[in-house]
């Protein structure tokens, strides 16, 4: 087995080494795909497998983890936390219970209370480690829905949603799809929110919310907050939307999936201002954080609601909710699961607070001077304000009639070149470019590299339309 590991080490070297250079997808290494598959094999030689496979995914996989990887918001790996999850790997923990590993159980533990100090969120909160801001918001909007079923005198997690009337869920347009998709999957219906939405951005409209508030006479509701939308990073106001919550008596749920980490600097602190005053919060360790796939964290106000909407008692070889050798398990939706635990407290660990602010503050120097280079171009046109760590732009040259066409032709021709990558968006009815900046590993030489290769593709495509 040590000589399989070593395979991977060998490769691990040169593969980490090549990432700040490397394009973000080879087109024509993804001819090697087809080595992959054929017949299930009726037996193999391991050494034989182990390369194979590396040599695969050194070079066909996706340079993600590289630093000029816009696309999305997708975080590297920082080297304690890859470290961290080669020993998760290594240990193969069941973080399902204290019985089945006191030490997964500990890591967890310490994890949750160092991001609650990291956001200045109370010790007192719930948390659950989950793997990603889709589950996070499942987990905090499952918390939401037995709350919410309480209200109503029905435990929901005993009886589900038969004979209530439908939850009512109300945000701004910045409402993420994965929010959408986590009532979807509670049986809620990703239609159950209602958008109040006071412009095309998408930006939030109060009086619009308490007027529907006011419409539902008292029936409980859930506010979900965005904390760092998608498109441009904005936020919606959530202090403000906190005051709502509490003269309706609202649960107020904040997606933060990669806003959150504002919190982290004293330059943008106040975007995430009020987060203290939700009921819970999901967001992404996997993004802003830079540990590997898959992590997100859900941080819960009420600790007992957790136990309530995802405890499972009922077997009698396994621990309920208040047995002391009880685990994780029952505070999230997964039962076994890994000890994603272990990159997030090496991370916190070796960089600490500072590291990390410093990070997120070097994230914001790079998203400014991105927008400073979109600024000086004469056909590129920034369509939004800068407050966190996207840049949302679009290829404008003058006298072009259709700069929509334009610009998805300039997104799928950066995918296609592969030396950097950004995706497409609609904003305020505009098909723009959104880089998100949040690798430890991109430089300034990264951005400069980027608005070139942006500014080459947007002229060649161009030219070959007219
Ligand atoms: C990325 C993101 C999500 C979903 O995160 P996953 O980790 O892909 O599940 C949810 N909300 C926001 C605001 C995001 O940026």
């Amino acid at each position: 087995m040590s000589d399989l590991l070593g395979q991977v080490h060998a490769a691990a070297g040169p593969y980490l080494e090549s990432l700040s250079a490397r394009p973000v997808q080879d087109p024509d290494a993804l001819s090697l795909l087809a080595e992959l598959g054929g017949p299930l094999p009726a037996s193999g030689d391991p050494a034989e497998v182990v390369e194979r496979l590396l040599r695969i995914g050194t070079a066909a996989g996706t340079a993600s983890a590289g630093p000029r990887f816009f696309h999305f918001v997708t975080g590297g790996v920082t080297p304690a936390a890859l470290a961290a999850d080669w020993a998760a790997a290594l240990l193969d923990q069941n973080a399902f219970s204290k019985i089945s590993s006191p030490f997964a159980h500990e890591v967890e533990t310490v994890a949750l209370d160092w991001l609650r100090q990291l956001f200045g969120l109370p010790a007192s909160w719930g948390g659950a480690l989950v793997a990603s801001a889709t589950f996070a918001n499942f987990t905090s909007l499952g918390c939401a829905t037995h709350w919410w079923g309480f209200q109503h005198g029905v435990d929901t997690a005993e009886d589900g949603l038969t004979d209530l009337p439908r939850m009512p869920v109300l945000s701004s347009g910045y409402v993420h799809a994965s929010a959408r998709k986590a009532l979807q999957m509670l049986g809620h219906g990703r239609n159950s929110v209602t958008v109040c939405a006071r412009d095309a951005v998408g930006r939030a409209d109060l009086a619009g919310m308490r007027r529907h508030l006011e419409s539902l006479r008292g029936a409980p509701a859930v506010l979900i907050a965005n904390a760092g939308e998608v498109n441009a990073g904005d936020f919606d106001p959530v202090a403000e939307l906190a005051d709502l919550a509490s003269e309706y008596g609202c649960w107020l749920h904040v997606d933060g999936a990669f806003g959150l980490f504002a919190a982290l600097s004293p330059r943008t602190e106040h975007l995430v201002r009020g987060i203290d005053r939700a009921d819970s919060i999901a967001a992404d360790a996997h993004k802003w954080l830079n540990v590997p796939y898959e992590s997100g964290f859900a941080l819960v106000r009420d600790q007992s609601r957790l136990g309530a909407a995802f405890g499972m008692p009922g077997a009698a070889y396994l621990p309920g909710p208040g047995d002391p050798a009880s685990g994780y398990a029952l505070y999230g939706p997964e039962s076994s699961r890994r000890a994603r635990s272990l990159p997030i407290w090496a991370t916190l660990a070796a960089y600490g607070r500072d590291g990390h602010r410093e990070m997120v503050e070097r994230h914001l120097d790079l998203a400014r001077r991105l927008a400073a280079l979109v600024d000086a171009a004469p056909e590129l046109e920034r369509l939004a304000d800068v407050p966190l760590n996207i840049v949302c732009f679009r290829v404008a040259p003058p006298g072009d009639a259709d700069l929509d066409d334009l610009n998805r032709r300039v997104g799928a021709a950066l995918l296609r070149d592969g030396r950097v990558y950004a995706g497409t968006t609609v904003y305020d009815g505009k098909v723009a470019l959104r880089p998100a900046i949040v690798n430890w590993r991109t430089t300034e030489a990264d951005i400069d590299l980027f608005v070139a290769v942006v500014r080459e593709l947007a002229a060649t495509v161009g030219a070959a339309r007219s």
